[in-house]
């Protein structure tokens, strides 16, 4: 089964009195696994996607199917599964809580997992731990470095094991070699654990690091 299908997607803005297309029945599918770029020029409608297939946004048609789970079907009650068990999200500006250390952080991330505390903390423990960042911890985001706040975000979007990551111009405040080791680890990550992982960019650094590219235009795949 594939791990993310996305099926003929629109979605349309009003802008005073014209309607303007952001996406034109965009297709297209991710094996786990597989590690995507999602390309094009600002404004070709990448995060408009993103936001869709995370259910932070709704689509006007089509579908979008994460491990047989249909995403723009599900009843508000479900959405807190999606967030946290389905697909994971990576910002572009880590969006790290300030007064949370880094553990607590990303187990914020799990409390509509399911779990009790225990398997909360060591799941964050984990997930921090495969990132690099065990003995960061106890820190605060503000005594990290750019590159360990990325990191954080990572372990944090990935706590729950979800099936799809979502990333939104993840390396756009990554200097080139932070930029470099999170894109491999972010493949590493998706091998290992069949994930499939869509990432927009429009960095050559990333792009050249992935399995395979998707390139938006005017909201169509080009
Ligand atoms: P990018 O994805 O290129 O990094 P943004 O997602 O912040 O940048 O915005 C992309 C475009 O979407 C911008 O032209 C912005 O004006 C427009 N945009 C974003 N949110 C809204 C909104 N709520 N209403 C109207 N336009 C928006
Ligand atoms: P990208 O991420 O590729 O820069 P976006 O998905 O942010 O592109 O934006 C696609 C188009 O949709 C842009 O023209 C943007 O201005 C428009 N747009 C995005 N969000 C909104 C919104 N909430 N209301 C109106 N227009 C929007």
């Amino acid at each position: 089964m594939a791990a993310l299908h996305v099926q003929d997607l629109s979605k349309r803005y009003t802008r005073g009195a014209e309607a303007f297309t952001a996406l034109d029945k965009v297709s297209f599918t991710i094996q786990p696994g597989e590690l995507v770029a999602l390309t094009g020029p600002s404004g070709s409608g990448k995060s408009t996607l993103l936001n869709i297939i995370a259910g932070y946004d709704q689509a006007d048609d089509g579908s979008v199917v994460v491990n047989g789970f249909d995403v723009t079907r599900a009843k508000p009650a479900d959405m807190d599964v999606l967030r946290t068990r389905t697909v994971g999200f990576i910002f572009q500006q880590f969006h790290l809580v300030p007064g949370l250390n880094a553990l607590e952080n990303v187990e914020l991330s799990l409390l509509n997992a399911g779990l009790s505390k225990a398997e909360r903390r060591a799941r964050a423990a984990e997930a921090l731990r495969r990132m690099g960042l065990a003995e960061h911890s106890a820190r605060r985001p503000a005594l990290l470095s750019g590159g360990q706040q990325q990191r954080v975000a990572v372990a944090r979007a990935l706590a729950a094991k979800p099936s799809v990551v979502l990333a939104d111009e993840p390396t756009a405040a990554l200097d080139r070699a932070n930029a470099e080791s999170l894109m491999d680890q972010l493949a590493a990550l998706a091998r290992e654990n069949g994930m499939a992982a869509l990432v927009s960019t429009h960095d050559q650094r990333c792009l050249d690091r992935v399995d395979r590219v998707i390139r938006l235009e005017n909201g169509a795949l080009s």
